[in-house]
């Protein structure tokens, strides 16, 4: 007589996804200078923490000049300061070794990040579950893509142009940031501290002058033409 093996109860472990009830993702936003990445950045905060979620805020040589993420319609959080030499999955352990949740990053001016640190975040997401949120600049003024930038592209789950609300002098879409020295467009030079941001230092400019620097559309930044209100709304000034 030959007895019937009992049923399994359970749906074999193949299909077990109970161990990872909510994958995490790395989602990146970019676009030129004046965007508004940091303002849908703090939206995204706020979405977030709101659904009893807590959240990190990182960032860099953020334009307020302390560890903060600021946007220029005045929404301001505070925010932990990295620097190129941060170890960011060290940095989200030590919160939980002192008792603090952090179920997702928010990472501002992440064009700066190393290579490296954008690897850190993707483990973070991938071992530990913490949803990670970065914005950053596409390119710098040479219209080169920043190295974190480049990473988070190779890396993300999702990436994703941020709305353009910023428009070139001609009124169509401004895409590519340029560096203006003395009044006239350069190309060369150290990629620095574009940024969005600024107490920034700029590399030995050929004048006195402040450097600048304005939001073109790609035919007027290939022209090298900055209109004919060079110093109107919209750009900004680094001091
Ligand atoms: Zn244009």
């Amino acid at each position: 007589m030959t007895r019937t093996p009992p049923l399994p109860d359970a749906v074999p472990a193949s299909g077990d996804r109970r161990r990872h009830p909510a994958p995490a993702h790395l989602v990146f936003f970019h676009g030129p200078m004046d965007c508004g990445k940091s303002t849908l950045a703090l939206q995204v905060d706020h979405n977030q923490s709101r659904q009893g979620r807590y959240g990190l805020l990182l960032t860099q040589g953020d334009r307020s000049g302390t560890p903060q993420i600021s946007s220029r319609v005045g929404l301001q959080r505070a925010a932990v300061e990295l620097d190129p030499g941060t170890d960011v999955r060290l940095l989200v352990r030590d919160r939980w070794a002192t008792g603090h949740r952090v179920d997702y990053l928010i990472v501002d001016e992440a064009q700066f990040l190393s290579g490296e640190q954008v690897e850190q975040l993707a483990e973070l997401v991938d071992e530990s579950h913490v949803d990670v949120y970065a914005f950053g600049l596409t390119t710098d003024f040479r219209t080169r893509l920043f190295p974190g930038t480049q990473r988070l592209f190779e890396l993300a789950d999702d990436v994703q142009r941020v709305q353009v609300e910023v428009l070139c002098w001609c009124g169509l879409p401004g895409l590519l940031n340029a560096r203006v020295v003395g009044g006239a467009m350069v190309r060369e030079g150290a990629t620095v501290v574009v940024a969005d941001t600024a107490p920034a230092v700029a590399e030995p400019a050929p004048t006195e002058d402040a450097v600048r620097y304005q939001v073109l559309c790609r035919r007027h930044y290939t022209r090298g033409q900055l209109g004919p209100m060079p110093t109107g709304p919209g750009q900004l000034a680094l001091r």
